[in-house]
């Protein structure tokens, strides 16, 4: 029992706060709302860490030009050790869920308040947040005390749609986060996204598009899907797999594609033969058939 209570849980919630399809959808369905899915959000967090007294959580907003952690948050960090005081007592806990869904309310508000739209960019910068957690995960492992150890996992609620153009660094992240052995769960609340069942399917999380939006505390919660972490899920009924949409993006165009030309040196993928990859520059040489056959006939003439 010693080793569990030593053995610290951190859970990432990256929430995608795209304030262009959350003002939509505030029109398609008024009753679910940016609020309600916090709401959702603070109730998962709060059971997460009243779980365990070394359960530990963070909060990340997936907006359109960056993104910033709610939870825990610089106003935070900057106040005196009074953190460190109401995690370490065992009767603080429910103040530190009072903190911390506080600070969340806080932090959202002002950012939804500093918004501004330019019109350049409307989609979630969801692989900047991705990267954003696993160097918090970084963090947090490098301050581990001796003979501890951490198990970690992100998940993501994601709303607008995917964007191509962030193909690549989304693909690097879920490779880093397959090396440190970090779980991707996703909970999807639109359209289906190509780029986190790859992400959940390659680091061993669950991919769950969810179908009814309003339901959304209950699928975080009630149905024990994504709060259980790895060890306890694999004792569970889960929803079965989802299909997942292997398709890539192609380097010149950034389109899905099925079937493409991948460079032999760095694996760049492209939808059109080049002779010249754009990517590392390496030539390739073409064996054209007409080469081909005078060479046979020589050999022959040979023998
Ligand atoms: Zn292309
Ligand atoms: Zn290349």
């Amino acid at each position: 029992m010693a080793s569990a209570e030593d053995e610290l849980n951190l859970l990432v919630i990256v929430v995608d706060v795209n304030p262009i399809w959350w003002g939509q959808q505030g029109q398609r369905e008024p009753e679910f709302t940016l609020c309600k899915c916090l709401d959702a959000v603070m109730v998962m967090g709060n059971s997460h860490m009243a779980m365990t007294r070394t359960n530990r959580l963070a909060v990340i907003a997936s907006h359109c030009q960056d993104s910033h952690f709610l939870y825990p948050s610089k106003s935070w960090e900057s106040g005196d050790s009074g953190g460190d005081e109401i995690s370490s007592s065992r009767d603080g806990k429910y103040e530190l869920l009072a903190v911390a869904n506080n600070l969340i309310a806080e932090e959202i508000r002002s950012i939804m308040t500093k918004t501004e739209v330019t019109g350049n960019s409307t989609d979630t910068l969801l692989a900047g947040s991705l990267a954003k957690a696993l160097c918090y995960i970084n963090r947090v492992s490098k301050e581990l005390e001796v003979g501890q150890e951490m198990k970690s996992r992100i998940l993501v609620i994601k709303a607008a749609d995917d964007c191509a153009l962030q193909y690549m660094n989304f693909m690097n992240v879920i490779f880093a986060a397959q090396k440190q052995n970090i779980l991707i769960d996703a909970c999807v609340l639109d359209s289906d996204s190509g780029l986190l069942q790859q992400a959940c399917d390659i680091t061993g999380g669950l991919y769950l598009k969810i179908p009814q939006k309003v339901a959304l505390a209950q699928y975080l919660l009630e149905q024990w899907v994504f709060l259980p972490d790895s060890e306890q899920r694999s004792q569970l009924v889960l929803p079965p797999p989802a299909h997942v949409d292997y398709r890539a993006a192609c380097f010149c165009h950034r389109n899905l594609i099925e079937i493409g030309y991948v460079c032999s040196v760095c694996l760049s993928i492209f939808c059109n033969f080049s002779p010249i990859c754009t990517t590392c520059e390496t030539a390739f040489k073409i064996q054209l058939p007409q080469m081909v056959k005078p060479k046979k006939k020589k050999l022959k003439q040979a023998a």
